[in-house]
């Protein structure tokens, strides 16, 4: 069975162990509160090594939308055209997470929240509504939870 890739970084392996819940858990410095994405080993601000994985508001607006119509690897292939898009959370920081949003534009309000994906590696999901409707926005992109 085919799976999307699972190599992520060392300092990113944490994100694969925080809850699935509808929530978005990133690390923050302890000395200055900045939120950070990528996850990293020192503050992108203060550059301090105190960092902590907590709970963020998931709130988004979407930047840009792509959608992929080829890919290398097979998973994603037999997926295609697959739908990504960069993020600016109302938290700080921007990211980039698969879109379980038909038709999104640039400026629509979404959420974002952790996921593993088939392969078992974190992965970030953007949705509409509300934590509930989180478990069906996985469904729809092929990641159980
Ligand atoms: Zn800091």
């Amino acid at each position: 069975m085919n799976l999307p890739p699972s190599r992520r970084s060392d300092v990113s392996a944490a994100l694969a162990t925080v809850p699935v819940d509808g929530a978005l858990r990133l690390q923050c410095c302890v000395h200055c509160a900045t939120v950070q994405y990528p996850p990293r080993e020192r503050c992108g601000h203060c550059l301090a090594d105190a960092l902590v994985w907590q709970e963020v508001s998931g709130e988004a607006t979407l930047l840009a939308v792509s959608a992929l119509s080829h890919s290398l690897e097979p998973w994603f292939g037999d997926r295609l055209p697959w739908a990504v898009g960069s993020l600016r959370l109302d938290a700080g920081p921007v990211v980039f997470a698969h879109l379980a949003v038909a038709g999104a534009q640039p400026g629509a309000r979404l959420r974002v929240a952790n996921a593993n994906d088939a392969s078992g590696a974190w992965c970030l999901v953007a949705f509409e509504g509300e934590s509930p409707d989180f478990t069906a926005s996985l469904e729809q992109l092929g990641i159980s939870t």
